[in-house]
């Protein structure tokens, strides 16, 4: 079987960096989280640090080592989840950055490494990962002593501008962080778009760079064809797929392409729900999406199409998001391992 085509824009990725980047007065990081959002996290960082980033966040430190074989030496990597029973030795042989989450990590990170690097992770509301106020008020002395290279937290609702939780983190934030010289970081994407009193000295953008909400200016990086494996007649009042989940209702050529939701294309993205493209006309998703395939409507097409594109300039991440009940986030680390690589510049 013919797979999937995957192509992931590395010029778009960039311009997505540099276009974030501009808004703000500071430095820019990068996150790669999660095998760079699905899009494979040595080739991300590279053209990231192509484009001049020189920090870089992962989630653990098993993620920061494939970077730090991608990078080389020399460029930041840091670990959200921070230092972990078991992390020390990775941690030290690639030269992670440990955001440091609790009491408990403190302590590991000193008695393991005293003289390593680590930032610290304080929590101002989101209540999931980073120290509160009232432990860091204990540790904080202690903390500053051994030379933190940041102070970060994270906003909790940075996608919806108005809302009262991002004034309220912000507050946290500037108290928890008062009267002392460490540099600061609040913003992801959404917290780069709400503007420089969030900026502080580095933001640690994501889902902007990979072309998703809440950065609207963002170029589209991904784009995804699907091979057709045959095409039928489908007289009127026959039906498509498990469930007989679609029945035409005039005489029809419906496509069968080689993707489904092993693939990461979720099953909810079935009968009108969704449209695949041939080049720019628009051909619907019919039937129930199965594991391995997808059934298209492709009647008003001149001509049986050789494949048909579900991401791709029409249609990004957050339109496959929507019809799917879920984020661009969960779309691109969804997409499957099956699908044909390409990185183009
Ligand atoms: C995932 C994450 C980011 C990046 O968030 P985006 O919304 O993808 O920009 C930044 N900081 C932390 C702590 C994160 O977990």
């Amino acid at each position: 079987m013919s797979t999937a085509k995957l192509t992931i824009d590395l010029t778009a990725l960039a311009e997505n960096w540099r276009a974030l980047d501009a808004r703000t007065g500071c430095e820019t990081a990068a996150v790669v989280k999660a095998d760079g959002y699905g899009l494979t996290a040595g080739k991300v960082s590279l053209a990231l640090a192509g484009a001049g980033a020189r920090q870089f966040f992962v989630a653990a430190a098993e993620e920061g080592v494939a970077v730090r074989k991608a990078l080389g030496p020399g460029p930041g990597i840091s670990v959200f989840s921070g230092h972990m029973e078991g992390d020390t030795a990775l941690i030290r042989d690639h030269d992670l950055i440990p955001m440091l989450n609790s009491v408990d990590q403190m302590l590991r990170h000193m008695e393991n490494l005293p003289n390593g690097r680590f930032g610290v992770q304080l929590d101002t509301g989101m209540n999931r990962l980073g120290m509160e106020p009232a432990e860091w008020a204990a540790l904080r002395d202690i903390a500053l002593a051994q030379k933190p290279v940041l102070l970060m937290s994270h906003l909790a609702c940075a996608d919806e501008p108005d809302h009262p939780m991002n004034r309220q983190q912000l507050r946290s934030f500037i108290e928890v962080t008062a009267n002392n010289s460490v540099p600061r970081s609040l913003a992801a994407t959404g917290g780069v778009l709400l503007g420089r009193d969030y900026h502080f000295d580095l933001t640690r953008p994501g889902i902007g760079l990979y072309g998703g909400r809440p950065f609207a200016d963002a170029k589209p990086v991904v784009s995804l064809s699907l091979p057709v494996i045959q095409v039928r007649d489908v007289a009127p009042d026959e039906t498509v797929g498990y469930g007989n989940g679609w029945t035409a209702t005039r005489p029809s050529r419906i496509a069968t392409v080689a993707a489904g939701y092993a693939d990461g294309l979720h099953r909810a993205l079935g009968s009108g729900n969704i449209a695949l493209y041939a080049g720019d006309v628009l051909c619907p998703v019919v039937g129930r999406v199965s594991m391995d395939m997808i059934t298209v409507d492709v009647t008003d097409l001149p001509d049986d199409p050789g494949a048909l594109d579900i991401l791709g300039p029409h249609q990004g991440v957050d339109i496959l998001a929507d019809a799917a009940g879920t984020i661009g986030y969960e779309i691109l680390t969804s997409l499957g391992r099956r699908h044909a690589r390409e990185y183009v510049t």
